[in-house]
């Protein structure tokens, strides 16, 4: 079915491969299991700096612990990720054994990257502002007036420079959706993992929530982006990965990935998804 969404289909990115730096994120050989679930079966991916990554797939295929595995709220069976430069979850002692880091390290790996998830998650009983300089203050020990005057900066980017004062229940959900975008950028992030982050959404507020993610893509941040919103994959993608079964199954620049499919995989999910 077309959303509001599918207008911005009509404007692919059209500039062609962008200049790009040095890789920021490496998946390695990534192996998952629940039980005797294989989710993912030697995933491995490099995304480099200031690019934008979509992943398609259909439900189940490992999508959401793929981007989990990234932050290290799921532990990996195998391989390795590099992002920002740390080995997630790990250090190498002096004979190179891998030795799992505490929480609080972890935190810090953490930190680097923005996530934002298909349920908001805001704190209710805090107005959109604090929700935006909790951590920037509570965790960064940033100064309270500095991370107020960039929240309200945030806001404005995100399209909500009145909304400082309100509460999550006064605001709509794509207007929680930006916030939590806000929320997530006040800590500086290098990168920034989406999953699902329209889902969740009444049709006509899903473009207000892409448009803020096309111009993020555009200011030069590094995105990995776990949505179904193809309209945005054309816009915004340097490439779109299909995952089929805990594997990447296509990888391609949007316009092959839409026109060219190599995969099965990919023209089943394209016959059925556009
Ligand atoms: P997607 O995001 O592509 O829909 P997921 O990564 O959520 O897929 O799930 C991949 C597979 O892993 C599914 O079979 C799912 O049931 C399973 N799975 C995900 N999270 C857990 C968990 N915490 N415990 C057990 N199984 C899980
Ligand atoms: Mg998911």
């Amino acid at each position: 079915p077309l959303t509001a969404a599918d207008g911005v289909a009509d404007a692919p990115r059209s500039v062609g491969p962008r200049d790009l730096g040095p890789p920021i994120v490496e998946i390695r050989n990534v192996q998952k299991h629940f039980g005797s679930n294989h989710v993912l079966r030697d995933v491995s991916l490099t995304v480099r700096t200031g690019e934008v990554v979509v992943i398609a797939g259909r439900s189940g295929s490992g999508k959401s612990t793929l981007l989990r595995c990234v932050d290290h709220l799921e532990t990996i069976d195998g391989g390795s990720i590099t992002a920002c430069g740390h080995l997630m979850g790990y250090r190498q002692d002096s004979s190179g054994k891998l030795v799992p880091l505490g929480d609080g390290k972890v935190a810090r790996q953490r930190r680097e990257m923005g996530m934002v998830f298909q349920s908001f998650n805001l704190f209710p009983h805090l107005s959109a502002l604090r929700n935006i300089t909790l951590s920037p203050v509570k965790i960064m020990g940033e100064n309270p007036a500095k991370a107020e005057a960039h929240a309200r900066e945030l806001l404005a980017r995100v399209g909500l420079p009145d909304k400082a004062d309100a509460y999550p229940a006064q605001l709509s959900g794509g207007q929680q959706q930006r916030v939590a975008i806000a929320r997530a950028l006040a800590m500086r992030p290098k990168v920034m993992l989406f999953d699902e982050p329209t889902s969740a959404l009444d049709p006509e507020m899903i473009s207000e929530v892409l448009d803020v993610m096309i111009d993020l893509s555009r200011q030069g941040m590094t995105m990995i982006v776990v949505t179904h919103e193809m309209g945005f994959a054309r816009a915004a993608a340097d490439r779109v990965l299909l995952m089929h079964g805990g594997e990447i199954v296509e990888e391609s620049p949007p316009e092959e990935f839409f026109t060219n499919p190599k995969s099965e995989h990919t023209k089943l999910f394209l016959s059925k998804i556009l």
